[in-house]
C-alpha cells in the first residue's frame, strides 16, 4: 500500500479492508489531509489516534443530539511560532542557537474527525478546503513525539533503567514492532523519566536538616548491623562518624598490623571526606576494615 495511491483516489479508504498495514502507514494516512478514511471506533481511539497525537491539535468540536460528535483538528505547526518571531522577543542568541530548526512558514492544514457512535465508526477527512501540510511528517516528529512514544517511555521509565537503556529499548520496539520511523532522543527520555520518577539520584539525597540527616544515617547503619560511633577530636573542629560491621572489626583485630587509610572527597553535599581503612588478610587481599566520615 502506498500513500501516492491515496492522493489520486477520491474514494474513502476503509480500515477493515486494509490488511498488514503498519503503524507508519497509518500515520501517513492520518497525516495526509486529502485522505478520507473510515476506521472502527475502538481501533481509531486506541490504535490509530495515539500515533498522530503529535501532529494534530484540537481546534473546535461539536456534539450532535444523536450522540455523534465531530472535532476539527489543526496541524501542530499552526500554533507554532517560527524562529523569526522568537528573535524579535529578545530571546538570547544562545537560546536561539540551540533551538531546533523548524519550517519557516506556518501550516494551516485541518482535518475533520467524526465519531459515529451508533455505527461505532470514525470518519476522517479534509476540513472544508484545507490546504495540505507545508512540511513533512518528519518535521513534526523532530519537534514532538506522538503519545504512543511518550507512553512507551513512561512505561519503561517506571522500571528505573538508565535513560540510554530506555532509549535503546524504545528505538528497537518502535522500529521493529511498530514499523514506526519516530523514536525518542536520550535527552527526551531523561526529561520524561524525571517527570515520572523524579531526579535519578533522589534516593541518595538525605534530609536537608544536617542533624536529622546524620541521626537518620546512623540508625540506617545500625539497622544494617554496623557499629557506629560519633567521634570528636578535642581542641579541633574535626568530628564525624565511624562505622564498621562486626565482621570488619574482626578482620581489623586479626590483621590490623598493616592498615592502609585513604579518603574520597565530595561524598556528600557538605563535601565531607570518606576515609576507609584497609587491612591485608590471610588471602593477600586488601579488605575494608572500617569507614570514617
Ligand atoms: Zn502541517
Amino acid at each position: 500500500m502506498s500513500v501516492s495511491l491515496v492522493n489520486t483516489s477520491a474514494t474513502t479508504l476503509v480500515a477493515t479492508q486494509m490488511t498488514n498495514i503498519t503503524s507508519e502507514e497509518k500515520r501517513n494516512l492520518l497525516f495526509d489531509v486529502n485522505c478520507s478514511l473510515e476506521v472502527q471506533m475502538e481501533d481509531f481511539d486506541e490504535i490509530w489516534w495515539p500515533l498522530v497525537s503529535n501532529i494534530w491539535t484540537q481546534w473546535t468540536s461539536y456534539k450532535q443530539v444523536n450522540g455523534n460528535f465531530w472535532k476539527i483538528f489543526t496541524c501542530y505547526f499552526t500554533k507554532y511560532r517560527d524562529s523569526s518571531t522568537r528573535q524579535k522577543e529578545n530571546i538570547s542568541n544562545e537560546k536561539c542557537r540551540i533551538t531546533k530548526t523548524r519550517p519557516s512558514g506556518l501550516c494551516h492544514a485541518k482535518i475533520k474527525v467524526e465519531w459515529l457512535v451508533s455505527l461505532k465508526i470514525v470518519k476522517v477527512g479534509c476540513y472544508k478546503d484545507s490546504s495540505n501540510h507545508t512540511h513533512s511528517l518528519l518535521d513534526v516528529n523532530r519537534l514532538k513525539r506522538p503519545q504512543i512514544i511518550r507512553t512507551l517511555v513512561e512505561k519503561e521509565a517506571v522500571k528505573n533503567y538508565l535513560p540510554p537503556a530506555i532509549t535503546a529499548t524504545i528505538k528497537e520496539y518502535t522500529t521493529i514492532e511498530l514499523g514506526l520511523d519516530a523514536s525518542a532522543q536520550c535527552k527526551e527520555v531523561t526529561n520524561i523519566k524525571y517527570k515520572v520518577r523524579g531526579p535519578i539520584e533522589v534516593h541518595l539525597v538525605g534530609n536537608s536538616d544536617l542533624k536529622l540527616d546524620i541521626s537518620q544515617s546512623v540508625s540506617y547503619l545500625k539497622e544494617q548491623g554496623y557499629q557506629v560511633e560519633i567521634y570528636r577530636v578535642h581542641q579541633r573542629s574535626t568530628k564525624g562518624i565511624v562505622f564498621a560491621h562486626p565482621e570488619q572489626l574482626e578482620k581489623l583485630e586479626n590483621h590490623g598490623w598493616l592498615t592502609l587509610i585513604d579518603s574520597t572527597h565530595k561524598t556528600n553535599r557538605y563535601d565531607w571526606r570518606l576515609f576507609t581503612l584497609y587491612v591485608h588478610d590471610t588471602y593477600g587481599c586488601w579488605n575494608i576494615g572500617a569507614h570514617f566520615l
